[in-house]
């Protein structure tokens, strides 16, 4: 359905052949059927990739914002234009119903546009001095070579989401997409090139996660790191960053709670909290793995619930109508069957599995049906660790305090949801909620002027927003003695 690539590394504004000695195979999640080869790259061509990048800094972070913003403007309106097809590019490599793919290009676009309009807003700071001898101004500026690695569960966002602030900030990257969705990151790059942007501003690694990993840690000439992916790959990049003391922001794994208290709208938690477990089939860092219901509403939440999930439509991303799609790979299906094993061993009531009807479909994918399950307890894995697949726990409670205190006992702190009509209970909640991101009747916190990130083990740093391009920017004080 898609050209045979022809290339896929993208370095000082050149696109390099891809020798068909070294590739790897991408595969539709749906189908399993091979869609086409990429370059697996490593070392040698990050190492070039870099001093592309350094040897651009110069001019690019000289530019004036305005100046850089015209090229994140022009990206942005291409990448807008062509949502579609790039859609279904997306869903072709990871999966998800074409609707959500296209709506993640879209939104992968308004960072762009975002950025573009913030790029001329990198203030510095006039200090008031204590002695009249003195001027003090802080004069921000760009971190310098970025080196940028992103996951599969938003192959598109989550590169503009870090490329558009850094650009703008007036810094220079190489990116590592992840292996299992590099087709986005390429489009991405075409646009990029199309935009007109100098040589060597942007480049694009596929390949050896390891060894272009390793480069980018030890290149002297990378002066930060910007990650999205697991906690256990994060905590990795922190720790060998250490060794040349390079910047590190974080964008982790979490593991979000859902509250519905007993004055929520039960039609409006109800269709939210489907929307969050089940967008992109369950894999997104920010989507409820857990559910706490009032005892006093949890029987006729969970029986709406049910009736929600048994009309979901399972199948290829492609086809009309689905509204979830594969996991990534195996790993991603036994992870899932691991934590519904696990849940109903000790205990847990099975309240609906789409087994069945999915079995119906003969599908040859990657594909686990939705499953909601009750009776659960604290010592579940799913209540736990990150599922990242459509298995939906709920628990009962009753006292305010001790849900707070059962949504806070995790090392995660990405994103935690409420669901109340009640303005005070939505503060005091929302303040005692140990997480990056409260969403009061809301599971779509996620936007380009808001700042997105977690605290603890999710992660340090924040994308989007003002505070997202303050990432990409230090602070040169500047002390002048005067007569
Ligand atoms: P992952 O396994 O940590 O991989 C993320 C990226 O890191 C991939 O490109 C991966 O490449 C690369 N990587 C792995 N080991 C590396 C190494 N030693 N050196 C350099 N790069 C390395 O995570 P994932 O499975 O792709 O993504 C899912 C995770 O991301 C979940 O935990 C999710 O919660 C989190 N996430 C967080 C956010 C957020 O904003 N907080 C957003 C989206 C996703 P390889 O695959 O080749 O190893």
């Amino acid at each position: 359905m898609i050209e045979k690539q022809t290339e896929s590394i993208f370095i000082n504004g050149e696109w390099q052949k891809i020798d068909p000695t070294k590739v790897e195979t991408i595969y539709n999640p749906a189908t399993l059927e091979p869609v086409t080869d990429v370059s697996y790259g490593g070392s040698q061509e990050t190492k070039e990739a870099i001093e592309a990048a350094d040897t651009a800094f110069l001019e690019w972070s000289e530019l004036t914002g305005r100046e850089r913003s015209k090229f994140l403007y022009r990206a942005s309106e291409l990448m807008l234009d062509d949502a579609e097809r790039l859609g279904k590019i997306l869903t072709m490599e990871q999966g998800k119903p074409l609707k959500e793919a296209v709506g993640e290009v879209k939104g992968a676009a308004h960072f762009l546009l975002w950025y573009a309009e913030e790029a001329s807003r990198g203030y510095g700071e006039w200090i008031p001095s204590s002695v009249k001898s003195k001027r003090m101004l802080v004069l921000p500026k760009p971190v310098g070579v970025v080196g940028a690695i992103t996951p599969w569960n938003f192959p598109s966002s989550m590169i503009t989401r870090k490329l558009a602030p850094a650009l703008a900030a007036g810094c220079t990257a190489v990116l590592k997409p992840s292996p299992e969705t590099p087709l986005s990151a390429i489009e991405i790059f075409k646009i990029f090139e199309a935009a007109g942007f100098p040589k060597g501003v942007v480049n694009l690694v596929t390949g050896d996660a390891e060894a272009i990993g390793k480069e980018l840690l030890t290149h002297e000439k990378v002066r930060m790191i910007t990650f999205t992916g697991s906690t256990n790959v994060g905590k990795y990049l922190m720790r060998e960053a250490s060794n040349h003391v390079k910047k590190v922001s974080l964008e982790l794994g979490g593991h979000a709670p859902i509250i519905v208290f007993e004055d929520a709208d039960l039609d409006k938690a109800v269709s939210m909290s489907l929307a969050s477990k089940f967008r992109n089939n369950g894999q997104t860092c920010i989507c409820a793995n857990r559910l706490y219901v009032h005892e006093s509403i949890a029987d006729e939440f969970t029986n709406r619930l049910k009736e929600e999930v048994q009309n979901m439509r399972v199948g290829s991303g492609l086809d009309d109508d689905i509204e979830l799609g594969p996991l990534i790979n195996e790993q991603a299906v036994v992870k899932v069957k691991n934590h519904l094993k696990d849940a109903l061993n000790k205990g847990a009531k099975l309240e609906y599995s789409g087994d069945k009807s999915v079995a119906s479909l003969k599908l040859e994918g990657y594909f686990h049906p939705p499953t909601v399950i009750s009776n659960v307890t604290d010592d579940m894995i799913v209540m736990n660790q990150e599922t990242f697949g459509p298995l939906f726990p709920i628990q009962p409670f009753n006292d305010e305090d001790k849900v707070i205190a059962k949504a806070n006992d995790t090392d995660y702190g990405l994103a935690a949801y409420i669901f109340t009509e009640n303005t005070s209970r939505s503060l005091r909640v929302s303040e005692r909620l140990n997480y990056g991101i409260v969403g009061v009747n809301d599971v779509f916190p996620g936007a380009p002027e808001a700042p997105f990130g977690g605290i603890k083990q999710s992660g340090n740093g924040k994308e989007g927003g003002h505070h997202g391009m303050a990432e990409f920017l230090e602070q040169k004080f500047i002390s002048i003695g005067i007569d």
